[in-house]
């Protein structure tokens, strides 16, 4: 019987290319087929390594159909590299059915880590890292996204988004109406490359200075915000108690401002808390 191939999903730099790691070089080099989002963007990558190897597609759009013939390749012992634009695969970028359709077929897929925005900007945000939780994009419309940052009130984890350089400063404005303008957050531009710039700040004063500051809205960026500080221990008992009456005949909406009528608390908790007990 064939030995099937190893399916490596290989992170690639996110601007600095000093960071392509060795190993990633060594199975660049080793594979019979590079799945790359952009063929051109890879193949000059690889033009750059002096690795000349066969290119096949796989992005968004067409992901789902080259899955098959990628497993057949995999299944007849070939080895497959999957490579995205930049960064990390998978991470807001192509290759989730590609990894799902091998490991259902049993194939060994190996990563090969590396360069991640999100973790890079993590890494500098000056805000805590032990729990945190990725968000990918905010919608581009402003009442998805509003509501979208809406249902993140009271998540306590600090919270990554990517986004769009022409949308920056109406991101921070809408979290700032929604999440609080005090909130601790950090903006990471251009990470690894010539202009890489950080920008620390609670929301209320980097959606000031993305407003007027026209560098702030340029090139690739991450934006980071800290969790929602958590409920005092005495005082959310007997929040729960309250909203959990108030929410028989109430909207979490209308139970939140009577809550914080009731027991003196502020809205935006009673509200955060609400959202969460009428979805339990
Ligand atoms: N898979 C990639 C990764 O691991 O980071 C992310 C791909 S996603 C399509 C592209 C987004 O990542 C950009 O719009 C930006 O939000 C973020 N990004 C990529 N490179 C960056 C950089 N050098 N500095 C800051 N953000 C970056």
């Amino acid at each position: 019987m064939t030995k099937t191939g190893r399916l490596y999903v290989v992170s690639t730099p996110i601007g600095n290319m000093g960071d392509l790691s060795a190993r990633a070089r060594e199975v660049l080099a080793g594979v019979a087929v590079v799945a790359a989002e952009d063929t051109r963007h890879s193949g000059r990558l690889l033009q750059s390594l002096g690795i000349s190897r066969l290119l096949v597609s796989l992005h968004e759009h067409n992901e789902r159909e080259r899955v098959p013939e990628l497993l057949d390749r995999l299944r007849r012992g070939e080895d497959v590299a999957l490579v995205s634009d930049a960064g990390t695969p998978l991470v807001s970028d192509p290759g989730f059915h590609l990894v799902r359709g091998a490991i259902a077929a049993g194939v060994t897929v190996s990563p090969v880590p590396g360069p991640c925005a999100a973790v890079a900007a993590l890494s500098v945000s000056g805000l805590p890292v032990d729990r945190f939780c990725f968000e990918g994009f905010l919608p581009p419309r402003r009442a998805a996204r509003r509501a979208r940052l809406e249902g993140l009130v009271a998540e306590m984890r600090t919270l990554v988004f990517y986004e769009a350089p022409q949308r920056l400063a109406d991101s921070l404005a809408d979290a700032a109406a929604k999440l609080g303008a005090g909130r601790n957050a950090a903006v990471a531009r251009e990470l690894t490359k010539l202009h890489e710039s950080l920008y620390h700040g609670t929301l209320g004063e980097l959606a000031r200075r993305a407003a007027e500051e026209s560098d702030m809205n340029r090139g690739e960026m991450v934006l980071i915000i800290g969790g929602a500080a958590a409920p005092a221990p005495i005082r959310s008992a007997e929040l729960d108690r309250t909203l959990k009456s108030l929410l028989k005949f109430h909207s979490p909406s209308q139970a939140a401002s009577l809550a914080a009528e009731i027991t003196g608390l502020r809205r935006n908790a009673c509200y955060s808390r609400a959202l969460e007990l009428a979805g339990s």
